[in-house]
């Protein structure tokens, strides 16, 4: 049995079947993808292992290693799926991957699956089948936000999928599991505060990723300078500040510069069309930011096998120890150990 129909969740069950097994999947929503479905859908890795390491020093080795290794494989794999690719670059050099039309992989994978039962939470723990925990983490709590993460989370954005509230944190604690380390570590990213709108559908397009050439403050003038080209710690700190917000400064001229194949002008100028505040000076252009909560990096504490305790298995987002101090893919994460977790829960089941 599988809980959870995103990422880890259909690629468990989808190679649970290669090997002719039958699994159910759960999911609590009324249509499968999590998160994965409103992603960028780009599925990445450290290009080398020591600096995975160094820029995730607090996570499990093991499983850092497996994920390293693995992943090329298990993306020609997806590609074997149909999911269909939309160019084989991250544009960031000291990482390589392959980026999917996000639904498109979603259709490939949900296909692949076979059983699926939608707008259903896992009924009850199976007592004596394998059960794979995949439901995506917690990012969509605000309890178990406020809990683990940052006293501010009434006024984080929650920006991810609306049923990762958590449950398979609280089944396997429930369990006997533990958790892992790093559960208040979060990806987020900087999105226009309100009164600006973000619906789903702009998660992508409205992020704000220009920390690196503006400067950041806090609603009490407290700055913050990045230290990271994924700029994870800018709205790490965000996060936990005042409303969860800051000001991103931007001097008039490095608007034409590029990231991620847009220019920072475009991006202001998207978080006013949406309703940001915006200051404009003759030199600057401040553009009012919010923390997008994105998806929690802590989880459950699993071996290399996915294993939470004896029967139970955790993946995806709902597993913790593979990017803990910093960032790394959580589409890898997932794709890796939702294969690795069947695998494992099928010997388990023999
Ligand atoms: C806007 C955005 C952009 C992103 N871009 C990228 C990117 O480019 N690259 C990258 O690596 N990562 C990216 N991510 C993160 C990535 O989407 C997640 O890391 C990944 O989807 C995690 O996979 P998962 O299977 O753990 O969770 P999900 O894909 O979210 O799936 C979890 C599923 O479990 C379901 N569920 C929850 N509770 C239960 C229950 N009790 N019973 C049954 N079902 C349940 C949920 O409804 C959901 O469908 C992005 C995320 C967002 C929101």
């Amino acid at each position: 049995m599988v809980a959870g129909a995103g990422m880890a969740g259909l690629v468990a069950a989808a190679e649970a079947r290669r090997l002719k097994a039958e699994a159910i999947v759960y999911e609590k929503l009324d249509r499968p993808g999590g998160s994965m479905r409103l992603s960028s859908g780009v599925i990445w890795r450290h290009r080398d292992f020591t600096r995975f390491r160094a820029e995730c020093p607090r996570g499990d080795e093991r499983l850092q290693r497996a994920l390293f290794e693995r992943l090329d494989a298990d993306l020609h794999w997806l590609e074997g799926l149909g999911a269909p690719v939309v160019e084989r670059t991250t544009g960031n050099p000291l990482t390589t991957g392959v980026r999917f039309d996000a639904p498109g992989l979603t259709k490939a994978l949900a296909t692949a699956a076979g059983r699926l039962v939608t707008e259903s939470a896992l009924p009850e723990p199976p007592a004596n089948a394998p059960l794979i925990l995949a439901t995506g983490g917690f990012a969509a709590s605000r309890p178990l936000l406020r809990e683990h993460v940052t006293p501010e989370a009434d006024h984080v954005l929650l920006r991810t999928a609306p049923g990762s509230t958590g449950d398979g944190l609280r089944l396997g604690l429930a369990a006997g599991a533990a958790a892992g380390p790093g559960l208040g570590e979060v990806y987020a990213r900087a999105m226009p505060a309100p009164p600006a709108r973000v619906a789903p559908g702009d998660f992508v397009r409205l992020a704000q990723l220009y920390a690196r050439h503006a400067e950041i403050t806090n609603e009490r003038g407290e700055r913050f300078r990045t230290a990271t080209w994924s700029e994870i710690d800018v709205a790490q700190w965000m996060a936990r500040q005042p409303r969860a917000r800051a000001w991103l400064r931007v001097p008039r001229e490095r608007l034409d510069e590029r990231v991620r194949g847009r220019t920072v002008g475009a991006m202001v100028e998207a978080a006013a069309a949406a309703g940001a505040p915006v200051r404009r000076e003759p030199e600057h252009v401040s553009v009012g930011a919010v923390a997008g909560i994105t998806t929690t990096l802590g989880g459950l504490r699993v071996d290399e096998h996915a294993r939470a305790v004896a029967g139970l298995f955790a993946c995806g987002a709902d597993a913790g120890g593979i990017a803990t101090g910093g960032y790394a893919s959580g589409l890898a994460a997932a794709l890796v150990f939702g294969r690795i977790a069947a695998r494992a829960a099928l010997g388990e089941a023999s």
